[in-house]
């Protein structure tokens, strides 16, 4: 699989551009401020974008949406229960003293849906709240090869779980989706988190020191 990973200041929020091989088909994940450093990866492997698809609805995850929209033509994909977030996008900015552009509306809700396709990829997409109600984890994995590569957005860090004190949190309910959901998948498995280095989930169930 092509995976290019991009992060800029002031958030150092970590934007994905993953692409099929053989296909050429691709999808853009989290575009933020990174977003340009994203288009130029798309246009160096020369890929075809299918869907964006937004982890959850922060705004360092969401405001490079409308550049990437205009610039791919792709449908964005959210969990519905992020869409409060989405909506209130230029709101979450005043939080920090950020000027936000609104961004593009919601093209497609992941509730209900099989997987989504990416030439020869799938990506199948499990709810995983508890940083906000509508995170969720992108399980991608070439058809017929069971073993994915997670995208987890800020449900969990290198060492580290995400924040909770942010509108709709839970603590409780992060370490259910932490404990329930990402640590079902085999100890090999990588996972891309939103800030920060690449781990596995072998090696976070081992030296997390928020999961011991
Ligand atoms: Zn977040
Ligand atoms: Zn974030």
């Amino acid at each position: 699989m092509i995976l290019e990973q991009r992060a800029v200041e002031p958030f150092y929020k970590n934007g994905f551009v993953l692409g099929c091989e053989a296909t050429k088909a691709g999808v853009v994940i989290d575009p933020g401020d990174e977003v340009d450093e994203l288009l130029d990866a798309v246009a160096h492997h020369e890929l075809s974008i299918k869907h964006i698809l937004l982890t959850h609805a922060h705004l360092d995850h969401v405001t490079g949406v409308a550049r990437a929209k205009e610039a791919l033509g792709a449908p964005v994909w959210l969990h519905r229960d992020d869409h409060f977030l989405y909506e209130g996008v230029v709101q979450q900015g005043q939080m920090f003293g950020l000027r936000v552009a609104p961004q593009p509306k919601v093209d497609r809700f992941y509730e209900g849906v099989g997987p989504i396709r990416f030439g020869q990829y799938e990506v199948h997409v499990h709810h995983t709240p508890g940083h906000c109600p509508g995170g969720v984890c992108l399980a991608v994995n070439r058809e017929g090869e069971p073993s994915p590569t997670l995208f987890v957005g800020d449900t969990l860090f290198a060492g580290s779980i995400g924040r909770t004190d942010l509108p709709g949190g839970s603590l409780d309910t992060l370490l259910q989706s932490i404990r329930g959901v990402l640590f079902a998948f085999p100890d090999p498995t990588v996972v891309y988190s939103g800030h920060g280095e690449a781990t596995t989930i072998g090696r976070e169930k081992r030296t997390n020191p928020f999961l011991q």
